[in-house]
């Protein structure tokens, strides 16, 4: 059982404040679903939790069980139990898919996984997200389409077993065959209820497949309104609009 707990979280980005006071609670075996439009800061919030050093902390705590996480180095953050799939992953030449995933399970496992071990584990993740054979060796989001840059990060997160995930737009720019598999692939990862997600998103289109335990409206920088599920299905009918009228 583990619990992030971010408090009156206020970040900023070159002198700009951002995020204007972030209360969230994600535990483990939940699935929460943060939307909102495009430049409310949601990446922002993502980023400020995995340690972004352009991202400054002006007030407010984060804890993953107690303890401190904005005093962690990103490594540590890892090592901790939390897991950030970015928006924009960014492109490793010279390195293998496979290489990296073995590096950062070792990082994060402290020991290196036997070579034999970690490529059956490997083969079955990649079985799992119809993610083909010859992908290991390519190089790091070189070239990768849109599908195959968020398969690789669900990949990473039946690798690494984080406590905490924090999805940033993982549905952004795949088509309905990629989105389902994306979806059940964080379907199969919360189903033991160790994990906690936190599932950011601009559209509810993702929600068809993965269902949030609860829904957090965030605009302009704070979370405006939450809910359960059927919040996400009024987003879906009114849009944004009235939420952001309202922070305004
Ligand atoms: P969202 O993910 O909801 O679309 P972002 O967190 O990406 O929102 O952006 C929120 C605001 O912060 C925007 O006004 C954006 O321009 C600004 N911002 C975010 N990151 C940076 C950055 N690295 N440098 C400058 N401005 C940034
Ligand atoms: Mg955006
Ligand atoms: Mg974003």
């Amino acid at each position: 059982m583990s619990t992030l707990e971010i408090r009156d979280l206020r970040v900023a980005v070159e002198d700009k404040e951002i995020l204007r006071g972030v209360d969230l609670t994600v535990r483990s075996g939940e699935t929460h679903a943060l939307m909102g439009p495009n430049g409310s800061g949601k990446s922002t919030l993502a980023y400020a939790v995995a340690g972004h050093p352009k991202y400054t902390i002006t007030s407010g705590t984060v804890t993953l069980d107690g303890e401190d996480v904005l005093s962690l180095s990103v490594d540590e953050r890892a090592r901790a139990g939390l897991f950030l799939a970015m928006q924009y992953p960014v492109e490793v030449p010279g390195v293998s898919v496979s290489n990296f995933l073995r590096s950062a399970v070792t990082s994060v496992r402290g020991e290196a996984p036997k070579l034999r071990v970690f490529t059956k584990e490997l083969k079955e993740g990649m079985d799992a997200l119809s993610i083909d054979a010859s992908f290991a060796q390519r190089n790091l989001n070189e070239g990768f389409s849109g599908g195959e840059k968020k398969r690789h990060e669900i990949l990473q997160l039946e690798l690494l077993k984080p406590k905490i995930a924090i999805l940033d737009e993982t549905d952004s720019g795949l088509d309905v065959d990629a989105l389902r598999v994306v979806s059940e692939g964080v379907n199969r990862f919360t189903a033991g209820g160790e994990t906690g997600v936190l599932l950011i998103t601009h559209y509810t289109r993702i929600l068809r497949y993965v269902k949030p335990d609860f829904v957090h409206v965030f605009s302009a920088g704070r979370i405006v309104e939450e809910g359960g599920p059927e919040l996400a299905d009024r987003l879906e009918a009114e849009g944004y609009e009235r939420f952001t009228k309202a922070s305004a």
